[in-house]
């Protein structure tokens, strides 16, 4: 009985990733330059080397280059510290990025800090953030910029629109707090201290879930017509109790979708919604490094 609009991420970022692909093959053939990312990746952790895998072959099916450089759990800080200085100051390369987590004899802080930040297309550099909270232009994180993206897609202007955001992490959270208030919205942030979070989040217009708990946000926590984005990923037992005994699983979101959607205007699926365009702004990103490099003016 879902009636929200589930809004396509993944049709959306495909979409994105062949606008940029042509921009990016554009300042190739009129600038010389080649937009270029380089993905570092520390250890064995297997849901970072899928990731990393996700980034490196989107990267080459725009046209772009694509460095992964894959270094044991092992490699000490000083040697992490060296390779990022070395790929700060190589002109072939417009974007870096450090799949996190790092093993813990690395300083995570101490690495991202070292970045370039015009280079920094996570958009974690503290630079980044202060550019980010004060409206100058730089580097955006990629989830909350996606998100964006695709509420701008369903609604048009944001203005004047009451948004919660469930969770207050840097990467997520906190970035896209700042997005909503440069789009008029009026902002609340919730956290794991907030009263009444069923409340808050029925006073959304637009309502963003990215707490890291599975289907926590029900049905009845959504104002009816409300746009809900998901930008939760969960990996919990599959629905089907023999595979779930075989150890399978499956990936929710931070809402129950069917009881969402029967309520929301519109809703981001998990999995294809916020996920897809995740990697689709990191080449936005590096495109967009790769044009400051050239000092030209990116293309929209
Ligand atoms: P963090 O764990 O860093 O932050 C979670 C936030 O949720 C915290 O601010 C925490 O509050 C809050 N929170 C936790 N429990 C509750 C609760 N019971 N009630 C209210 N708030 C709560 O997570 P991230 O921001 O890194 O990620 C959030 C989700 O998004 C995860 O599922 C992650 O996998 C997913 N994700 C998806 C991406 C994508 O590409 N789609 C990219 C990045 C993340 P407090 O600060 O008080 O502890």
């Amino acid at each position: 009985d879902a009636r929200a609009t589930l809004i396509d991420g993944k049709a959306f970022a495909a979409g994105l990733v062949e606008r940029i692909a042509e921009a990016s093959a554009r300042l190739e053939q009129t600038h010389g330059v080649r937009p270029g990312l380089a993905v570092v990746i520390v250890g064995e952790d297997p849901a970072s080397q899928i990731y990393v895998r996700n980034k490196g072959e989107t990267t080459a099916r725009a046209g772009m280059r694509s460095d992964t450089h894959r270094l044991a759990d092992t490699t000490t800080q000083a040697d992490l510290l060296a390779l990022i200085a070395s790929l700060n100051a190589d002109p072939g390369i417009h974007g870096i990025l450090v799949q996190l987590p790092l093993p813990a004899h690395i300083d995570a802080a101490a690495v991202l800090a070292a970045i370039d930040p015009d280079k920094d297309v996570d958009g974690f550099h503290v630079v980044n953030a202060g550019r980010l909270a004060v409206g100058l232009p730089g580097l955006v994180p990629c989830t909350p910029l996606g998100s964006i993206m695709l509420l701008r897609q369903t609604l048009g202007d944001l203005s004047g629109l009451n948004a919660v955001i469930v969770g207050r992490s840097n990467i997520v959270g906190k970035p896209m707090a700042q997005l909503l208030l440069a789009e008029n919205c009026t902002v609340t942030v919730a956290h794991s201290r907030s009263r009444d979070l069923p409340a808050l989040c029925r006073s959304a217009d637009i309502l963003v879930a990215a707490v890291g708990r599975p289907e926590m946000i029900r049905g009845d926590w959504i104002k009816p017509g409300a746009t809900v984005i998901d930008v939760g990923i969960n990996r919990v037992p599959s629905a089907d109790p023999v595979k779930a005994a075989e150890g399978r699983t499956r990936i929710v979101g931070d809402v129950a979708l069917a009881e969402a959607a029967a309520v929301a205007g519109a809703i981001t699926p998990v999995p294809g919604g916020v996920g897809p365009m995740t990697i689709a702004c990191l080449l936005a990103n590096t495109y967009s490094a790769a044009c400051r490099a050239a000092g030209v003016e990116s293309e929209p």
